[in-house]
């Protein structure tokens, strides 16, 4: 899969993406990350990319030239990547989200700053708007990272075949269990027994209870959203007893 990423601080991705599993999805050949500076496509003396917004108020807002000719240059050699602008007014990144923008061949990713976009680029450019939640960034270089992060775990082939995408939290629509290793005790908290037996029925069963316990703790709205099985109901109801309480 391929990213392009525009945007006018291009060394805040050094790091991210040099390291780890990015690091080995890019070593792997499984992605490709293109960075271009927006600052190049402006044809001024100054290079100039932001002005005073029409209208008045604070900040500066980003110019529509030089990100427009940025985006034609990257689109026109990748066509058939879809073009995202991060802003928090954008639908919110989720698994499900992240799963969908997977399947994409590739992604061509807007990072904003100051006040945001000149708003005539998303009228002629832009196809998706991500959001990382409802607060507000400095710009959007976190959530593209954060974007190619979500969404490079769930390529084909990127984790090893030790790490798994599969039983991560949201995954099935529910928080993920908790998980332990060694040493079996702690400060005089034990790893729960059953961990240690062996028995892959048993433990396969407490992931699947501690998961819904969790879910329905942290999360309890994530439980509405999925379809319980006929097994997940009793552990619920074992819960119940346990804990001593219905929640759902
Ligand atoms: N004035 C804008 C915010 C601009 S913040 C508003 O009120 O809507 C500057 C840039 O940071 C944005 O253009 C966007 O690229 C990025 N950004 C800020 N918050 C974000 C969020 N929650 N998710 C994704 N990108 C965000």
């Amino acid at each position: 899969m391929r990213f392009d990423i525009l945007t006018l601080f291009p060394g805040m991705f050094c790091g991210p993406f040099d390291e780890s599993i990015i690091r080995r999805g890019r070593d792997k050949q499984l992605i490709d990350i293109a960075l271009h500076n927006i600052r190049d496509y402006a044809t001024d003396r100054h290079q100039v990319t932001d002005d005073a917004p029409y209208g008045g108020g604070a900040g500066m807002v980003m110019k529509v030239e030089p990100l427009a000719a940025c985006i034609e240059s990257v689109k026109s050699r990748q066509p058939a990547s879809t073009i995202v602008m991060t802003s928090p007014q954008g639908r919110r990144l989720t698994h499900a989200v992240a799963a969908e923008l997977a399947l994409r061949p590739g992604l061509i990713i807007i990072c904003g700053r100051y006040e945001g976009v000149d708003e005539r680029i998303r009228d002629l450019f832009v196809e998706d708007d991500i959001s990382l939640g409802d607060f507000v960034l400095s710009g959007g270089e976190i959530a593209a990272i954060t974007i190619v992060d979500a969404v490079t775990r769930l390529i084909p082939g990127v984790l090893g075949s030790g790490e798994s995408a599969e039983t991560d939290s949201f995954c099935d629509g529910l928080l993920e269990y908790p998980q332990y290793t060694r040493p079996p005790e702690f400060r005089g908290l034990k790893v729960p027994e059953i961990l240690l037996s062996g028995n892959h029925e048993l433990i396969r069963k407490w992931r699947r209870r501690e998961s819904l316990r969790k879910t329905r703790i942290l999360r309890p709205d994530l439980l509405t959203g999925i379809t319980l099985t006929k097994e997940d109901r009793k552990l619920l109801a074992e819960l119940d007893h346990q804990d001593g309480a219905t929640f759902i």
